[in-house]
């Protein structure tokens, strides 16, 4: 089944993942309701489509040696670190 890569910067020091884009990887499957090959483009009814993308996977582009923004601005309560 599909899932997004969601592009972006992981920052060592804080262990912070800076999204920076999402890219969506088609798994080519013409029973997913996701995939350009999906072959009922408008109200697909079947029982066999799968409906559900799977996790997206986080793909750090960049890796910065300093910490991101949000850590320099001394918050960092309002991000999460990287989930593995
Ligand atoms: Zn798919
Ligand atoms: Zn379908
Ligand atoms: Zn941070």
């Amino acid at each position: 089944m599909c899932h997004n890569i969601i592009d972006g910067r992981y920052h060592t020091p804080c262990s912070h993942f800076v999204h920076m884009s999402t890219q969506h990887q088609d798994c080519l499957r013409p029973n997913c309701l996701f995939s350009r090959r999906h072959v009922h483009p408008t109200g697909c009814k079947s029982h066999s489509c799968i409906r559900l993308m799977a996790l997206p996977v986080k793909n750090p582009i960049r890796i910065s040696p300093a910490a991101c923004a949000i850590c320099v601005a001394g918050n960092p309560a309002t991000v999460r670190p990287m989930e593995s």
